[in-house]
C-alpha cells in the first residue's frame, strides 16, 4: 500500500480510524438535498458522491458539530470536477468517496475529508486561505471556488508543478502555488484569514499559528503516522494563542521535512533569495 493520504474514518459507532486500503468509510443510509454539479460526462457519479458526502456529515454530526455542508462548500464540491485532478488511468473512479492515488507516494484526499476541513475552515468570499500540502491541487480548487485567494505550498515537487499547471489550465487566477516547506507557511503573505493543513504534523507548526489572523481558523491533522490522528479546529485569541479542538479521528500521510526549512520558490518564478 503506497504511503497514501489517508482520509476514510469509520462510522460513528465504531469510533475508530478506518485506514485506506483497509476499511473505508460506509455511507449512512440517509441521502440530503444536494445542489446538481455541472453537466460532464461523469456529472452522475459526481451527484453520487456529493449525496455520500452529505451523508457522512449527518453520521458525523456528533462528532465534528457539522450536520450538513454550507451551501457555498456544497456548491464549490459541485462545481469542481475531480476527474480532472487525478491521473487518467484513477479517472473511472474519480468520483468513489475514496483517497486515490496521485503519484509520488501521495494521495488526493477523500471527498468527504476535503468537504469537512472546507466547512470547517468557516470561509467566505473575502477570505485569504494558505493551505500546505498541494498535492493534486483539488483542495485549493474547491477553496478557490468559495474564497478571495488561495496560497498553497507543496514539498514534492513535480507535484507542485502538475498542481499550478492543472490550476492555471482550469482557469484559478487566485489560487497561487508555490515549492516549499509547509513548516515555514508563507510568510510574506501573512497574516491568513485561515490556514488548512493537509498533511499531519505532530504539533501545529509555530509558523502556521504565527501567519493566523486573530479570530482565524486552522484546521488540521495532528499526530503521528500509523498511530491515532486528529482533525484539529483551532481559532487564533485575541491573545495570540490557539485554541484547539478535536473533531474527528483521522490518518493522513506526515508532513515531512520536519522544522529545518528550505529553499522556497512560486511556480513558474525564480527562487526569492
Ligand atoms: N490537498 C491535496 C492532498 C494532499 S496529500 C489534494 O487536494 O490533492 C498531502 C500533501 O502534503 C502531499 O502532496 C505531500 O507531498 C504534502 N506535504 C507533506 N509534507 C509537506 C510539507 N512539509 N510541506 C508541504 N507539503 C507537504
Amino acid at each position: 500500500m503506497p504511503r497514501e493520504c489517508l482520509r476514510a474514518v469509520s462510522r460513528p459507532a465504531a469510533m475508530a480510524v478506518a485506514f485506506c486500503g483497509i476499511i473505508f468509510f460506509i455511507s449512512a443510509a440517509a441521502m440530503a438535498e444536494t445542489a446538481p454539479p455541472g453537466t460532464h460526462p461523469m456529472a452522475k457519479q459526481h451527484q453520487s458522491m456529493l449525496d455520500e458526502i452529505q451523508a457522512d456529515m449527518a453520521a458525523t454530526a456528533s462528532w465534528t458539530g457539522r450536520p450538513a455542508l454550507k451551501p457555498l462548500v456544497l456548491a464549490a464540491m459541485a462545481k469542481v470536477e475531480r476527474h480532472r485532478f487525478v491521473p487518467a488511468e484513477e479517472a473511472p473512479y474519480a468520483y468513489i468517496n475514496r483517497p486515490r492515488s496521485i503519484g509520488h507516494g501521495q494521495t488526493i484526499s477523500q471527498p468527504y475529508i476535503v468537504a469537512l476541513m472546507t466547512e470547517l475552515l468557516d470561509v467566505g468570499p473575502e477570505d485569504k486561505v494558505l493551505e500546505v500540502g498541494t498535492g493534486s491541487g483539488y483542495q485549493a480548487a474547491v477553496l478557490a471556488e468559495i474564497v478571495r485567494e488561495v496560497f498553497t505550498v507543496e514539498i514534492v515537487e513535480p507535484l507542485g508543478r502538475q498542481a499550478a499547471a492543472r490550476l492555471k489550465e482550469l482557469g484559478y487566477a487566485n489560487v497561487h502555488a508555490r515549492i516549499g516547506h509547509g513548516f515555514k507557511g508563507w510568510p510574506e503573505q501573512a497574516p491568513f484569514d485561515a490556514i488548512i493543513d493537509t498533511a499531519a504534523p505532530e504539533r501545529v507548526p509555530e509558523a502556521l499559528a504565527a501567519q493566523l489572523k486573530t479570530g482565524g481558523r486552522l484546521v488540521i491533522p495532528l499526530g503521528r503516522q500509523w498511530e491515532p490522528q486528529t482533525l484539529q479546529r483551532c481559532v487564533k485569541g485575541a491573545d495570540g494563542k490557539l485554541a484547539c479542538e478535536s473533531r474527528l479521528p483521522v490518518a493522513f500521510v506526515p508532513m515531512v521535512g520536519g522544522r529545518e526549512g528550505g529553499r522556497d520558490k512560486e511556480e513558474g518564478r525564480p527562487s526569492r533569495p
